[in-house]
């Protein structure tokens, strides 16, 4: 991290794990219009286990510099396509 530079942590209590990485997604697309967001590295943790951290999304690098916006450890391809119906 370059020197001068802030990170926001926001405490969201949940309920478990699950209901945590719900939370933390919604709150991250809620967000993401705000400059310096950086979504892909969104954590959750216990809060007796904070040095434990549970990645939110996938954020594997894909072509052209963009990351898969999926849920970390998703099955199937990143950002797998959308197909229209009928197609
Ligand atoms: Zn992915």
């Amino acid at each position: 991290m370059s020197p001068g530079r802030f990170v926001v942590h926001l405490p969201v209590v949940a309920a478990d794990l699950p209901a945590a990485l719900r939370l933390a997604r919604a709150i991250t697309r809620a967000l993401g219009f705000l400059p310096g967001m950086d979504g892909g590295g969104t954590t959750v943790s216990a809060e007796d286990a904070q040095g434990v951290r549970h990645w939110v999304f996938c954020d594997r690098l894909l072509g052209g510099g963009r990351r898969c916006p999926r849920p970390a450890g998703h099955d199937g391809p990143c950002d797998a396509p959308r197909r229209a119906p009928g197609e």
